[in-house]
């Protein structure tokens, strides 16, 4: 007998699974689990994935409707996917058809049919240099070529290929016309034989253990973590695996931070393993993304490279799962459904039975101390590949120093050395904008933002004063808000400034800014890039996009101009952020032939925790800084979740808060702590007021049952509908 009965996740802000009987004329046992159905759900209607066929339900048979129609034709998630979800949903106490929903590109979410896989697109006929050099003097032909020469097979989407400011339509004809592009269909073609490239480097011994060990443990669940600075080749690593994987007839997924998402990544995969590489990366629309998840999910592609999300699409034999610079916090999703990539990675390896590869010069706390534990074998890669020599750092004291913009002599007259001698230097100061705030020198009135505790940034390129929290803006004022005064000063500097300092003392040199401001065109930190290592001596100024997945052979000078931020911040994570960033800053010079200097400026040069970390590197760092940790008790020696609440009055998030803490206060397991309510660390935020209460659990299985009863007695509250609430697992900011 088939169960008549169908539950099905719903994205709808009730939690739980809700039950149906089959649309008129269809019968149960068509509808598999893992299709989608569209159902009546108040007076409107929904598309939910079902979960499971089931005999009895709960809902009165009386009062059980028909769902309205089934969408697919056959299962788009699999057994184990659908348990992997409902393992998310339960951990992050989070609603299932929300999670569901996660899995399911966007147009799927909707009423819409599965795209076909085949679909039209184009590709290089002749090799890419070859095609550039016809293309010299044709800005927006070479632009195309060079998607084309990116993107996996040299060949793209026809959807895909557009150019900057006009009509891909005309340049394509064009393209056809000269034979340098051909027609193709994009889809169903299988992996291809890999391009040659240049020769395998031949794996240094500490690689080809790691290797190794990884290759020993296919097939089954194992967790490492790859430790290794920065060009000591985690990637060929990387490459290597994942040809093994393919080898089997199994899939690899990649999961990189949003902003390592490259096209020269991509191209370094797509170089080795052939076709067959999938790009998730946020540039994609709607249907590109669709058509690269059905391609996943069937096989198609065997390799996964993705951001945060694709840790929860469904991918054809999962054989390997690999988080590059898995410190990264950007694996976290801070809105809406709040949920870490790494953690999850680690999870969905264990399910599918197959490794995992936690890859980072600066692990994450977390992983470290999972390496403690004994649950992550660590591999270390202590050399740099190809013999580079790791980089000399010095700390700048700068109490007694005249600044410039920031910049201190000694710092300026190492930039000018260094560029006489033809070489480069990149500046480093994590804050993009001019000035973190403008000043009346008269009457004392500042940059506040109307709607956070917090000051707007004055932007001189734009003419702004710009709120990073929640993006407020107004013209710069030419005169102060206040008292009329024209004496309004910026204080304090941003990589504008700075680039303003450096374009002026030394001029004749390139300059080049990477950081939000600069790169918010589409493609336009790639060809930044690409001036980067076209030029010979050459400024880099930048936030934190320099310090990531890029490399810069020729940059032997890297200033940093403020360490101090993170060392007296009241997140106890700051200081590990901080010793991230240095050490991955660091980690741009002297990846070449020659060696590299870093040198930080700071107020505190006797700080332990830098004096550490200047001394014995990240390593030391880390157990120093674990140590503190575990004294205080804070995670990884503990576990978190935070109830965050917002409103417009500043009294309701926390009055919210409070009758939830005096409601379990009485029923507090062992080893389980409320911290709070507390007003957030920007209390106002967005002209919303912010408060939390912290729950900390020495042991997680404490802690989730915990949750439970906390959610249900908040759900309760009459104070829960006067405010906008939600739980965070694992939290890793707001604290
Ligand atoms: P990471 O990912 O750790 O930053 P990569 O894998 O990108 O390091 O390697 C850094 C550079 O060194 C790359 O240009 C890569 O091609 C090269 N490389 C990697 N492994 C070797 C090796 N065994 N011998 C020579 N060069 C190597
Ligand atoms: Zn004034
Ligand atoms: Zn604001």
């Amino acid at each position: 007998m088939v169960s008549p009965l169908l539950r099905i996740a719903l994205p709808v802000p009730v939690h739980g699974l809700f039950d149906y009987l089959p649309p008129p004329g269809v019968m149960a046992e068509d509808c598999e689990p893992g299709m989608r159905v569209e159902v009546p759900f108040g007076p409107s209607r929904r598309i939910g994935v079902l979960v499971e066929r089931v005999n009895d339900s709960p809902v009165p048979p009386e009062r059980l409707r028909p769902a309205c129609r089934l969408l697919d034709s056959a299962p788009l998630l699999d057994d184990v996917h659908r348990d992997f979800l409902a393992w998310v949903a339960a951990y992050y106490h989070h609603g299932i058809g929300e999670v569901f929903a996660s899995a399911l590109p966007l147009r799927l979410r909707k009423r819409a049919e599965p795209l076909p896989l085949r679909a039209p697109g184009y590709a290089l006929a002749v090799g890419p240099a070859e095609a550039l050099a016809q293309v010299a003097r044709a800005p927006r032909q070479r632009e195309l070529i060079e998607r084309l020469a990116a993107a996996p097979g040299r060949r793209q989407l026809r959807a895909e290929l557009r150019v900057q400011g006009g009509d891909a339509g005309a340049v394509i004809r064009r393209l056809l016309a000269k034979g340098l592009i051909v027609e193709c269909e994009l889809g169903e073609v299988d992996a291809e034989t890999p391009v040659p490239g240049s020769p395998l480097p031949v794996l240094h011994a500490e690689q080809a253990a790691a290797v190794q060990a990884v290759s020993e443990a296919l097939g089954g669940f194992a967790a490492f973590l790859l430790q290794g600075v920065t060009g000591s080749g985690k990637t060929e690593v990387y490459l290597r695996l994942a040809e093994q994987v393919l080898a089997r007839g199994d899939s690899v997924l990649v999961l990189v931070p949003e902003i390592a998402l490259t096209p020269q990544l991509a191209r370094r995969f797509a170089e080795r393993l052939g076709g067959g590489v999938a790009l998730l990366h946020s540039g994609l629309n709607d249907s590109e993304r669709e058509l690269a998840w059905q391609r996943v999910r069937l096989g198609r592609d065997r390799v996964v490279l993705g951001t945060r999300s694709t840790v929860l699409y469904p991918i054809d034999r999962l054989g390997l799962v690999i988080v590059d610079e898995e410190h990264d916090t950007s694996f976290k999703q801070q809105e809406g459904f709040r949920y870490s990539a790494r953690d999850l990675a680690v999870i969905r390896a264990r399910r599918a039975g197959c490794p995992v590869v936690l890859g980072s010069a600066t692990p994450s706390f977390e992983s470290l101390r999972n390496v403690e534990l004994g649950r992550y074998r660590r591999l270390w890669l202590r050399q740099r590949a190809g013999g580079a020599q790791p980089p000399e750092v010095r700390l700048l004291d700068i109490r007694d120093q005249p600044l410039r913009s920031g910049l201190s002599d000694p710092l300026l007259r190492e930039i000018g050395q260094t560029l006489a001698a033809g070489e480069q230097v990149m500046v480093f100061l994590n804050r993009r904008g001019y000035a973190p705030v403008l000043a009346c020198h008269a009457c004392g009135w500042v940059s506040d933002c109307p709607r956070c505790d917090a000051r707007q940034t004055v932007h001189r390129g734009h003419g702004l004063l710009w709120c990073h929290h929640c993006g407020s803006q107004r013209r710069v004022p030419a005169q102060c808000p206040a008292c009329g005064s024209p004496e309004l000063r910026p204080l304090g500097q941003g990589t504008e400034r700075i680039e303003q300092l450096l374009a002026a003392e030394f001029p004749d040199v390139p300059l080049i800014r990477i950081d939000r401001d600069a790169t918010a065109r589409k493609g336009s930190l790639d060809r930044l890039l690409a001036q980067v290592h076209a030029a010979g001596a050459a400024l880099l100024v930048g936030t934190q996009m320099l310090a990531k997945g890029h490399h810069f052979p020729d940059v032997t000078l890297v200033g940093v101009v403020d360490a101090d931020g993170g060392l007296f911040s009241a997140d106890f994570r700051a200081p590990e952020r901080m010793a991230q960033l240095l050490v991955q800053v660091a980690g741009r010079a002297g990846r070449g032939e020659k060696p590299g200097r870093v040198l930080i400026q700071t107020r505190y040069p006797e700080h332990p925790l830098l004096q550490v970390l200047v001394r014995e590197g990240y390593e030391g760092f880390a157990r120093a800084a674990l140590r503190e940790r575990a004294e205080a008790g804070w995670p990884p020696f503990s576990h978190q979740a935070l109830l965050r609440a917002e409103a417009t009055q500043a009294e309701r998030p926390q009055a919210f808060l409070q009758g939830l803490a005096d409601a379990l206060a009485g029923e507090l397991p062992e080893g389980v702590e409320l911290w709070g309510p507390v007003p957030a660390p920007m209390q106002r935020r967005q002209g919303r007021y912010r408060a939390h209460l912290l729950v900390q659990a020495s042991r997680r299985e404490a802690l989730h049952p915990l949750l439970d009863r906390l959610l249900s007695i908040a759900r309760a509250l009459p104070e829960a509908r006067r405010v906008r609430w939600s739980l965070d697992v694992d939290p890793v900011d707001g604290l």
